[in-house]
């Protein structure tokens, strides 16, 4: 029987974090689909597309790692594409009381779905989509954090300086 695991997350651009959770997903289950949200609760930079065709690319040349968009009820989607297992990331303390909820609820939507946190390579530990963001744009080198179609991208939507069009509120 083919186990198929999904990851599901904003991806809000994806980074080098993500990427090492996913490859590590890929070498334990047949199938891996990185699990783009179409809503989510903040503003994000990228567009739903955008967010899915920066992972798409990111994740190329890996032929059991696939992505999509999702809405709605995470279970709901999982059980539609055939997935038992949910992949989510563990980095430091301050993830798990929101990853252990999360993996709760969805138990109790579906007892048959579950839930597994792999942790990443040391270096991603204190690596998020949102320090991603902030240093870019600010202007800050993140080619150590995200592949480099993610920076490319990053660049063309910060502008060239990082501050033209966004501003960091938290780093400014
Ligand atoms: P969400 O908005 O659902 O938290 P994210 O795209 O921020 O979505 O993250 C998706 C998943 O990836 C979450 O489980 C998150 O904890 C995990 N994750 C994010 N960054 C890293 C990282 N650097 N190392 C390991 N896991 C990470």
């Amino acid at each position: 029987m083919t186990t198929i695991a999904v990851y599901p997350g904003s991806f809000d651009p994806i980074t080098n974090g993500h990427l090492d959770v996913i490859y590590r997903a890929a070498t334990m289950f047949d199938r891996v689909v990185v699990a783009v949200a179409q809503n989510v609760e903040k503003v994000p930079l990228f567009s739903a597309p955008d967010r899915v065709a920066l992972a798409r690319a990111a994740v190329q040349g890996h032929p059991n790692v696939t992505v999509d968009e999702f809405d709605g009820l995470l279970v709901r989607y999982a059980r539609r594409i055939g997935a038992r297992v949910l992949v989510r990331g563990l980095r430091a303390v301050s993830d798990f009381e929101y990853e252990f909820q999360m993996a709760l609820v969805n138990r109790r939507l579906d007892r048959h779905i579950e839930t597994i946190f792999l942790m990443p390579k040391e270096e991603y530990i204190f690596l998020s989509s949102r320090t991603v963001k902030e240093v870019a744009a600010l202007g800050g080198d993140v080619s150590g954090f995200v592949p480099s179609v993610v920076e490319r991208a990053l660049r063309r939507k910060l502008g060239v300086n990082g501050t033209q069009r966004r501003r960091s509120k938290r780093l400014a």
